[in-house]
């Protein structure tokens, strides 16, 4: 980001030599384990009597949802719920199609919603809504966050979505007085990714039009790759065994990579910036880059996301998987690297320790 500076984050253990293959669970089990287990314990710890909201905000595809379920993962997902606020609405959308849920929800609203538009109002506005902009009236978006929390047992939470605008950040200074979790301490989690990485995890997505499942062909690629020797393309194969070989493809729009979502990002670059600014919450910043210059000091080789390219060898019908690490200019015009999730979230375990105990 420009104008605010994010530190690099030390993972790299003075003397210890051993790697880490990052995309294996289990050996991300003894990562996790070497880099954080003394916070690890001692979050767990806290974990047991208390808990704490924490705000993830970061651009568009910064990997909020990706960081909080794999913080989840190693400290114990019985524990964290990631709260978001776009699938919550989604659902709701869904509810009020259904004649009963729909009369149950207008119901819980009209003794919990107060706001500065009408309620049917509001509730036109859920239905509606635009899903790019998810325009919900933040009053309506309060109530339903209420209502949805009220449902589950206390636990920590990652709110993934809220603060969305500027005339939002107030409200999430009072969010926890609201759904009572009066003495948990709130958290705002900064993430700063370079628009060049988010540029190219847009372009080079790919979706498996059976499962879904998404990945990346320069960033995550899968166990088999193919070449169409037509169109003289490289293609992801689906690794799940029930697709049977489904080739992956380009979601329309994709292609465009950070051009078609410029102005939620200048509004999240915004957002950031505010929330940065603001006095008396806790802080934890993530960043996603190291320039390349200093590296060698603050990183592992095994922690820098890989680039993939191919080759298609011909005689051999097959195509050869090349793999370096992956460069980047971040925003400063950098020669950086990008990081993988585990080190960011060994940054975020160690930042949170920090500020619970
Ligand atoms: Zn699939």
């Amino acid at each position: 980001m420009k104008g605010i500076q994010f530190p690099i984050f030390k993972t790299k253990l003075e003397g210890k030599t051993q790697s880490f293959n990052l995309i294996d669970p289990k050996e991300r089990v003894a990562y996790f384990e070497l880099k954080a287990g003394f916070e690890i314990r001692k979050i767990r710890e806290y974990l047991k009597e208390n808990s704490f909201i924490a705000y993830l905000l970061g651009k568009k595809n910064a990997g909020k949802g990706t960081y909080s379920k794999m913080f989840a993962e190693v400290i114990g997902p019985e524990k964290i719920f990631h709260f978001s606020i776009g699938d919550m609405v989604r659902e709701i959308g869904k509810e009020l199609g259904d004649r009963k849920l729909r009369k149950e929800l207008v119901s819980f609203l009209e003794e919990n919603y107060r706001g500065w538009i009408s309620l049917e109002e509001a509730i036109s506005a859920l239905e509606k809504r635009d899903t790019k902009t998810l325009t919900v009236p933040t009053e309506l978006l309060l109530a339903l966050v209420k209502r949805e929390i009220a449902k589950k047992e206390k636990k920590a939470l990652f709110i993934d979505g809220f603060p969305r605008d500027l005339d939002q950040i107030s409200f999430s200074l009072f969010f926890r007085d609201l759904i009572g979790y009066r003495d948990d301490p709130d958290i705002f989690i900064l993430i700063d990714v370079p628009e060049s990485i988010i540029d190219e995890r847009l372009k080079y997505r790919r979706v498996c039009p059976l499962c879904k499942t998404s990945r990346n062909l320069k960033l995550l690629s899968t166990e088999k790759v193919g070449y169409d020797q037509k169109l003289k393309e490289f293609y992801l194969v689906c690794d799940n065994p029930n697709c049977r070989g489904s080739k992956m493809v380009q979601k329309e729009g994709d292609e465009l990579g950070i051009q078609a979502i410029k102005e939620r990002l200048t509004t999240d670059e915004k957002l950031i910036k505010q929330a940065f600014s603001l006095y008396g919450i806790p802080k934890i910043l993530l960043r996603n880059s190291v320039p390349v210059a200093e590296a060698k000091e603050y990183i592992d080789d095994y922690e820098i996301t890989p680039a993939y390219s191919y080759e298609w060898l011909a005689e051999k019908n097959r195509v050869k998987i090349n793999e370096k690490p992956w460069q980047i200019f971040d925003d400063r015009g950098n020669k950086s690297f990008g990081l993988l999730p585990p080190p960011m979230v060994v940054s975020l375990i160690k930042q949170m320790a920090d500020i619970l105990t």
